[in-house]
């Protein structure tokens, strides 16, 4: 059974953990963005918003066309309709 006074303890650990995953998966610090989306929850959306640091592999990279961020497996690339190479 999930008591109310739990959920003031529970909702911000599974912000934060959205938002750390989301950070990890944009190749940003998973404590540094949980921390924050724990605390303030807007951060969830701006890491939502937020481009990738780097290429992570299976989540986004770099179109070989515009060099806009992509997703990982998205082909043809949304900006540019450039093909991208397979993977
Ligand atoms: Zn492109």
């Amino acid at each position: 059974m999930i008591k109310p006074a739990m959920l003031v303890f529970l909702v911000p650990i599974i912000f934060g953990v959205i938002g750390g995953v989301m950070a990890a998966n944009r190749g940003r610090n998973f404590i540094f963005w949980a921390l924050l989306s724990a605390l303030f929850p807007v951060f969830l959306l701006i890491i939502w918003f937020e481009k990738p640091l780097k290429e992570v592999e299976g989540h986004f990279r770099r179109c070989t066309s515009c060099g806009e961020w992509i997703k990982w497996l998205e082909n043809p690339c949304h900006y540019c309709r450039g093909e991208q190479p397979p993977r």
